[in-house]
């Protein structure tokens, strides 16, 4: 114990020494203090951690062989003995559902890794509808061993209803299975996104509570709210970050995880290159939450309305009924309502549904007094580079599937898995885990973006003859039970998770 504090110490006085030894010629010249700070202090961390390494691995030992007397949790055994590497210092932007799962991950793979999450909102935000979690982002939740918590968050939503042109059921569809695609809208884990990202937010901070007392100097996992990024700086082993509340930090990598609009993306790879990368699919969408009539139970029901709008209501057996509403149409109008307020943007949708048609006055009426509305403009994000030097994408901030995939929360899965794996098997290599990453992810996410039909056009006729036919054409397909798979499920050779030992998962 004597020689560890005192070798602590030596290691406090060197880190200490190199510092301000190298800084206090600098010290009129404020930028170059921010310039060497990180480095100095980071020979410090990595001294500290080689010393650490030598103490740390007997001290694992000890614990493992005696678990029983000391009631540690199977994962934090694990994270005991396979912590290998450097300890990275990994500012995540986004606190969405990719954020904290990866922030989670990262933290199981090697409890000495430095995690901030930076969030823009004052608190999570747990607003948004139903989001299907399918295929491999079922797995991850499996082997995350969050699945059940997951399971006992997921609505009940019992299949799809075509409704006809007098908002009458005309075609039923039922609820597709994991690992497969089809024309219906209902999942067999649907879950509410703010649900979900609650579920992975406060895994991760349990299981911090759990790894803490292995800790070694540095390492955590903290949640900063309020607060985002203001300026990128790249040099050789990092990322030099300035907040918007004026900070500046150094950090071995930066996780974009800030969503579709993502500005990470935009500071790391430019104005230029971010914008290209948007794809719209020339849809409208908005959705809100209105209290739930009689007669709404755990099927979700569509309404083709003339002029190219789509009508969708969610229930679930819960309390309220989601409301979604899509259009093809007043596209100018509502893009530029996007950069106004809430109350602009209901307007603009209350004109663009106008004489809908079915229970559309009370949908209007409903949107008036909501608190959750959320608008946008449908589309994919396509990067042709995932990484820019250390700073890398993930989620929608980097391949946005967009909502008519179902599949935005299952890439966002896969990909924190993935980045986090491989940042577990490359050590200090990071530049390296982040070409891995890139290579392995490009087939699921190509998966994740395809989209029902060739155009999306089809699901949004115009006139009273279109939307007869679609009607018809759904009716027939619900009658033959024909399954549409429109993509490789997982049962027919698609892509499979690969295995990460390194990441001390519970499966
Ligand atoms: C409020 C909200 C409601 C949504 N509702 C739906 C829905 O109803 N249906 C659906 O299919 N999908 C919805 N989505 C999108 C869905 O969550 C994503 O498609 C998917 O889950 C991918 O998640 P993500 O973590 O990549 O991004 P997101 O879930 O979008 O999370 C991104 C996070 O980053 C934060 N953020 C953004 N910019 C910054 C910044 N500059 N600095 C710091 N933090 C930042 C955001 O506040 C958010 O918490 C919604 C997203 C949000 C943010």
């Amino acid at each position: 114990m004597m020689s560890n504090s005192f070798c602590c110490l030596i290691l406090s006085v060197l880190q200490y020494h190199l510092t301000y030894s190298y800084l206090v010629p600098f010290s009129s010249d404020m930028q170059r203090i921010s310039r060497f700070t990180p480095t100095l202090l980071r020979i410090g961390r990595k001294a500290e951690y080689i010393y650490n390494q030598r103490t740390f691995q007997p001290a694992c030992r000890f614990f493992t062989t005696n678990s029983a007397k000391h009631n540690l949790s199977e994962v934090r055994q694990k994270t005991l003995q396979s912590s290998v590497g450097m300890p990275l210092n990994v500012l995540i932007v986004g606190a969405g559902v990719c954020g904290p799962a990866l922030a989670m991950l990262l933290q199981g793979s090697d409890p000495s890794h430095k995690i901030t999450v930076v969030e823009r909102s004052p608190s999570l935000r747990t607003t948004g509808q139903q989001i299907d979690l399918k295929n491999q982002g079922v797995d991850v939740l499996r082997k995350m061993a969050l699945l059940d918590t997951v399971k006992a968050h997921c609505v009940n939503e019992t299949g799809l209803e075509i409704l006809d042109s007098d908002g009458k059921p005309l075609a039923l569809f039922g609820i597709s299975p994991s690992g497969q695609r089809r024309i219906t809208l209902t999942s067999e884990y649907e879950i509410m996104r703010g649900d979900l990202v609650n579920v992975l937010y406060k895994a991760g901070l349990e299981q911090y509570e759990k790894l803490k007392h292995t800790l070694r100097k540095g390492g955590g996992l903290a949640y900063e709210f309020d607060k985002t990024i203001t300026e990128l700086n790249q040099n050789d082993d990092g990322v030099d970050v300035t907040f918007s509340d004026g900070q500046q930090k150094h950090y071995d990598l930066v996780v974009a995880a800030d969503g579709q609009g993502s500005k990470t993306r935009r500071l790391a790879f430019g104005q230029e290159v971010s914008d290209a990368a948007w794809n719209p699919l020339g849809v409208q969408a908005a959705y809100f939450s209105i209290p739930r009539i009689e007669g709404e139970g755990g099927l979700a029901r569509s309404f083709n309305a003339l002029g190219r709008r789509l009508l969708i209501t969610r229930t679930s057996g819960r309390p309220v009924t989601q409301v979604l509403l899509f259009t093809m149409g007043d596209a100018e109008k509502l893009k530029k309502s996007y950069k106004e307020s809430i109350e602009r943007q209901k307007e603009a949708f209350a004109d663009a549904f106008r004489d809908a048609g079915w229970q559309n006055d009370r949908f209007m009426s409903g949107m008036e007094s909501c608190n959750d509305f959320y608008a946008h403009e449908i589309g994919q994000i396509k990067m042709k580079q995932l990484s820019k030097g250390r700073v890398v994408l993930l989620g929608d901030a980097g391949y946005c599937p967009s909502p008519f995939t179902g599949m935005g929360a299952t890439g966002c899965l896969i990909g924190a898995y993935v980045l986090a794996g491989e940042l577990a098997r490359h050590g200090s290599d990071v530049p390296g885990a982040l070409r891995a990453y890139e290579d392995i992810v490009r087939p699921p996410i190509a998966e994740c973006q395809q989209l029902p039909g060739a155009s999306l056009g089809i699901f949004f006729p115009s006139s009273k003859l279109g939307i007869w036919i679609l009607r018809n054409a759904l009716w027939a397909v619900s009658k033959v039970n024909i399954a549409f798979d429109w993509s490789q499920s997982e049962n027919k050779g698609g892509w499979v998770l690969p295995e990460y030992p390194e990441l001390n998962l519970a499966s």
